[in-house]
């Protein structure tokens, strides 16, 4: 039986995952509504408006569950916007902005700077041979990791150089860039194979 892996679909860029784990064998499902919820093995939290998800789970009464389902130990990757409702603590949120958490990470909202809104280039990633396209988008980077969080990729380029880009702890993991659009699976595969192994 494949692994049914859900992709948070209230708000954000929910198609490019579901045909990034569909395309891996995976039964990939949208995920609105805690029955969903309860289908899932692992979970993705897309790339989208952080402040938007927090608010339109709390509607939904999709948040407490996934709270739930995180702390439980359910693999969970966030991309972007996944990864701020990922981390444990956000710099530069709104003043009342919620996380679900779990990752022992405090992440800074759009990080880069206006002037450096959206950009992209190679980033190498723990354990692959070669690197990763990272595509940015008004991300977030990691300004501090707690002791148990693997670091698996930094920036290597440019003014942030150095800085926090993708993170493991355990069943969870984040990015801040966006590895549903540039057309290479590997990163999902990595995820797909946390969810197996669980
Ligand atoms: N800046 C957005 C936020 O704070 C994230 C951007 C993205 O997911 N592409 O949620």
């Amino acid at each position: 039986m494949p692994a049914t892996i859900g992709v948070f679909a209230l708000q954000g860029d929910v198609r490019e995952h579901l045909h990034a784990l569909t395309n891996l064998g995976a039964e990939a499902i949208g995920v609105r509504r805690p029955a969903e919820l309860a289908r899932c093995d692992g979970l993705i939290i897309p790339g989208g408006e952080s402040t938007t998800m927090y608010k339109l789970a709390r509607t939904f009464e999709l948040f407490e569950p996934l709270r739930e389902r995180i702390a439980e130990g359910m693999p969970t990757f966030g991309t972007c916007a996944g990864m701020i409702m990922l981390a444990g603590e956000v710099l530069d949120g709104t003043a009342d902005q919620e996380t679900l958490g779990g990752l022992d990470i405090t992440v800074r909202r759009n990080a880069f700077g206006r002037q450096v809104d959206s950009f992209e280039g190679p980033v190498a990633f723990d354990g692959f041979a070669d690197p990763v396209h990272a595509v940015f988008i008004r991300a977030p980077w990691v300004d501090r990791a707690g002791e148990g969080v693997e670091v698996l990729a930094r920036v290597e380029q440019g003014p942030a150089t150095g800085r926090i880009v993708a993170v493991r702890e355990g069943h969870l993991m984040a990015t801040s860039f966006h590895p549903e659009v540039s057309g290479d699976d590997r990163i999902h595969r990595y995820f797909v194979d946390i969810v197996e192994q669980s």
